[in-house]
């Protein structure tokens, strides 16, 4: 009969040229970035360092400040020469601060050519002054303020419309000789977001970042960025990723490292194989995976542990697993490298879990 022609689910990156973001790259072969927002006010320079050192400790690769008055421009040199990621300055309306922000030494600027009125005619200065600093920048395309003689030729923000503005501000930029950009083309619809990209991936080699913009608050917003990215990355297509969330910005790290590694396009950390518990459960499975997840965020190597109700599976998934517990009558049977290597009651499960996952996880060269 043959083995079947399945298709493979993740196709081969695309090629995309390879751009400097201060100490990191994004497109080539560069690794796929994460990114967030800081949240502080950009003038209230402690507060926003602060948040940017929560933001690299939780994994962050790339951090945005906004840019919204003169005071904030005024702060970047700060924050820029404090920071431990990449720093990119998002200027909307004001070109003026694009130079303030290139001289302040931040890693990138991200422009809005929708959003800065006669954009097209500074695009020369602004080439200019990017390239003699080493700056790079992103063309942020969002449907929620695309320029207004687009809107009039396409009635909304469709992805046609994304795209021809991203494509038309980008071969100005080109025709100065400046191609030290990336583009975004975000909408709130995951559906229009991932047409936009693959259309415009169709269209360049500019490196793309992945953002559905306003995805909403932490549970439907994280939902729509794991759909839409998910998508796309599945085809090659992304290389830097911003999940947008009504939460605080280490939960959009969180979500998007989440959703990297899901796809193997980052190295798994803590894997939690667990059940979704069902009537043959003897144990509290949600409560029981919810502690072990707690009481192994803080290792930094790739373990999988798998927490199943029962003995039904329990044994077959712990063998693929580093440690495991298969629970049953008030006792958990333990696990190491499919090995039964005790039997708990069920009190001393969590406790167990985590003693032996800080022995295993000793024994591995740290991540
Ligand atoms: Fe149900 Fe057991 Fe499977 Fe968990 S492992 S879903 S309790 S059969």
């Amino acid at each position: 009969l043959g083995t079947p022609n399945v298709p493979q689910l993740i196709s081969p990156r695309r090629k995309t040229r390879k751009v400097k973001v201060g100490t990191t790259y994004v497109g080539g072969d560069a690794p796929i970035t994460v990114q967030s927002m800081t949240t502080t006010p950009t003038t209230d320079i402690n507060a926003t360092l602060q948040q940017i050192a929560e933001l690299t400790a939780s994994g962050c690769d790339i951090v945005r400040v906004a840019v919204p008055s003169r005071d904030d421009a005024e702060a970047l040199p700060i924050i820029a020469k404090k920071s431990q990621i990449p720093v990119i300055a998002d200027i909307h309306f004001q070109p003026n601060y694009v130079f303030k922000a290139i001289d302040a030494g931040c890693a990138a600027v991200r422009v809005n050519p929708g959003n800065i009125r006669k954009f097209d005619d500074r695009v020369g200065e602004i080439a200019k002054a990017a390239s003699d600093a080493g700056v790079s920048l992103r063309i942020g395309v969002n449907a929620g303020s695309l320029e207004p003689s687009l809107l009039q030729k396409y009635g909304k923000p469709t992805a046609e419309a994304l795209v021809e503005s991203a494509v038309w501000e980008a071969s100005l930029f080109e025709e100065h000789g400046f191609h030290d950009f990336g583009i975004s083309v975000k909408h709130n619809d995951p559906v229009v977001m991932v047409k936009a990209y693959r259309m415009l991936s169709e269209r360049g080699d500019w490196p793309l970042h992945l953002g559905v913009t306003e995805a909403g608050p932490a549970f439907q917003g994280t939902i729509k960025s794991a759909v839409a990215f998910g998508s796309l990355l599945a085809d090659g297509i992304g290389d830097t990723i911003r999940v947008s969330l009504s939460a605080p910005p280490v939960e959009e790290v969180k979500v998007g490292l989440q959703i990297l590694q899901s796809l193997n396009l980052r190295e798994r950390r803590l894997e939690i194989v667990s059940c979704p518990s069902c009537g043959r459960a003897q144990v509290d499975v949600y409560t029981l995976a919810e502690s072990v997840q707690e009481g192994l965020k803080h290792l930094t190597v790739p373990i999988r542990v798998a927490v199943m109700g029962c003995v039904v599976n329990g044994p077959g998934e712990a063998r693929e697993a580093d440690l495991g517990v298969a629970s049953g009558n008030g006792k958990g049977q333990i696990f190491v490298k499919g090995e039964v290597i005790k039997t708990v009651p069920e009190s001393e499960i969590v406790p167990t879990l985590i003693a032996e996952a800080e022995r295993i996880a000793a024994d591995m060269p740290s991540g």
